[in-house]
Parts: structure tokens; sequence; C-alpha cells
């Protein structure tokens, strides 16, 4: 059954039930979908136009720095308010939701990390969705993630319990981090992380599930299985995916149900695909992709630079004549298309990574 199949479903941004039953139908049929991180249109557009091309659901999220940086670098963002980047999101979310049906495909919308510091982010968010429901039925995000892997984890889930209690009467979508994910993203430094952290037990992902499932069953573990964010040199850490089965077979050993577990797998740049084969038999639902399509991104432009350099130093005059204008090179439209071509070929990729692509 494709996903089209589900009842209800349209192209546009999905939340609630419908956005739900997309990320069960995934985990029953195999695949996870991307989420991509977005800072402008442009990338937003490389989104939507590789799924479009695809014909596949993709995944649109904003990090707290991602989303202060659509708003506008220049806005106030003071710590304990965050305004810049609540506003960045909640016009992020709105874009995506305009331009979204055009594309023709399901498209979630997300916000990324969210540390104990950066709550005022996720309050001006939430009172975004609530404002949003109250108009039109549904929250404006399908999905939020609260990361509270730094704090211990009674805390972590307790404050998870919270904000879900705030997000069920919406269907809001809540993922949640247990352990931590290593290396670097968007200003938050785990290089230095005990290793122990970067795994999580079956005991640890059991008491998330029994603490947040009476509330909602709407919800998503990052559990930790040795991921870092970013692209690195093969170091001492070891990406474990085999341990989210075995917190599966925990699960089911007290509930009674198979797979009851659906998985976030953060740090998959880089991945080797064996990898994200066994996550994704493991119940990964979800996969982030950030540093792989920055990298995409970027190289559009540097191989535009390269193969254009003689008519991209002044405004007239290249190696065709002294007096011929460079206007048609220099136009941003020109060379961020360029990214965006390239970023696109990268989110098709990480489609056919995670097997969503049609047969
Ligand atoms: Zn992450």
């Amino acid at each position: 059954m494709s996903f089209w199949d589900i009842p209800g479903m349209k192209a546009g941004v999905v939340t609630g039930d419908l956005a739900w039953s997309l990320l069960q139908h995934a985990k029953s049929n195999g695949y996870a979908i991307p989420a991509f991180n977005c800072t402008s249109s442009s990338t937003i557009n490389s989104v939507l136009e590789a799924g479009a091309k695809l014909n596949r659901p993709v995944m649109v999220q904003f990090s707290e720095g991602g989303a202060a940086f659509m708003a506008g670098k220049s806005l106030p963002n003071e710590k304990g308010k965050l305004q810049a980047s609540i506003l960045g999101a909640v016009a992020g979310a709105h874009l995506v939701r305009a331009v979204a049906p055009a594309y023709g495909i399901p498209v979630l919308v997300h916000s990324d990390h969210c540390a104990k510091k950066l709550l005022p982010w996720f309050d001006g968010m939430l009172e975004a969705d609530e404002a949003f429901f109250k108009a039109h039925g549904e929250p404006l995000f399908s999905s939020h993630m609260l990361d509270l892997s730094e704090e211990p984890d009674e805390e972590n889930i307790a404050i998870c319990k919270k904000y879900l209690t705030r997000m069920a009467p919406m269907k809001c979508i809540l993922e949640m981090e247990i352990g931590i994910t290593g290396g670097v993203e968007d200003g938050v430094d785990n290089s230095g992380t005990a290793s122990e952290k970067l795994y999580s037990t079956p005991e640890d992902v059991w008491a998330v599930y029994a603490g947040l499932s009476p509330i909602s069953p709407m919800f998503t573990i990052a559990a930790a299985f040795g991921n870092v964010h970013g692209v690195y040199k093969a170091g001492n850490v070891v990406l474990k995916p085999e341990l989210l089965q075995d917190c599966q077979n925990y699960a089911k050993s007290k509930t009674g149900t198979d797979r009851p577990l659906n998985f976030v797998f953060h740090g998959g740049s880089g991945s080797e695909k064996h990898h994200i084969a066994t996550a994704l038999a493991a119940g990964v639902v979800k996969m982030n992709v950030d540093t792989d399509t920055q990298w995409a991104y970027w190289e559009g432009l540097l191989k535009f630079y390269k193969a254009k350099e003689g008519y991209l130093q002044v405004q007239i005059g290249n190696p065709e004549g002294a007096d011929k204008p460079n206007k048609s090179y220099y136009d941003p439209r020109k060379w961020i298309r360029e990214c965006e071509v390239t970023m696109v070929a990268r989110v098709q990729e990480s489609c056919q990574d995670l097997s969503n692509v049609n047969p």
C-alpha cells in the first residue's frame, strides 16, 4: 500500500493523525522520512523540489539558530526570550504551508533540538501552534523536538511529560532525546562527552515510553547509539544501531506489542548504508540530515565559481570582451540556483538511502 492510500493523505503540510499515520506507514513499510535543516526559502524549496521529483514525503526542520537566520541575523534574539528564533521558525512554517501544496507531496514541518536554556523558543512555537489550532483545528507545526539529554534522565522525562501534555490536545508530535549525540551542531558541543552517555540502554528507553505513552502515543525517541553530529574521520565512537532492536525487544517484553517504539536517527550524515538498513529494521521513522546537504549546497556554488570565474570578477568585462556585461552570472538567482541543484540531488540521495522512494 502506497502512502497515498492512507485515508485523507494530501499534498501540503500534514499534522496530527495524518502525520502520525505517515510515520507509522514508514515503520511498517521499511522506510524513514528524512528531515532536512533549512535556513532560507532557497533550502526549503530544494527539499520540496527533491520530494516532488520522487513523489515522496519529506520533512523540513528548523534549528533554533537556523530559525533566527530565517528571520534575519540583524534582529535581536535575547537569551531567555529568543524572539528572532520564534519569529523565524513560525515564518518558516507558514512559508512551507503556503508553498508545499504546489509541490504535490505531503510535508512535515518540525523544529530541531531544543535544550533547556532554549525552552522560551519552544514555548513561543507552541503559542503559535495553539493560535493556529484555534483558527484551523490543527497545530502550525507537525512536530517539535525537545532535547533535554544533558539533564538527568528523570528531569528529562518529567519536562517531556509536561510539554507532551500541552501538545496532546492538538495532536502535535513530540520528538525527545535520551542519551547524547556526540559532535558539534548549531553551537552545541558534545565532542567531549563520556562514551557511555553515547549509548542508551533498553531500560533508559523503556522509562521514556512508560512515562510518555499514557499521555499520548504521538512521540518519537532519538536514542543514542553512538551517533555523532557532523562528518568526521572514523574515531573511537562506533555506531551500533542494533542497540535499537534491543530496546524494541525489551519494550515488547513489557507491552506485548511488536516494535512499539518509534525512533529518530540523529547524526546520520556520512553513515554507512548497512547501519541505516539496521536502523530502519529497528523502527527508525525519521533521520536528520544537515551536514551533507550543507556541503551539497556549497558545492554547487564552488563548482559554478570555478567554471565561471572569469565572468564573476567585475560587472562589465569577461573573457569574451572588455565590454561584455556579467549580470546573468552574478544575479543571485543564477548562483543560488546552482546551490539548489546540487542540494536537490543530495536530498534525493538521502531519500534513496532511507528507502523513501517509489518501487
Ligand atoms: Zn540532532
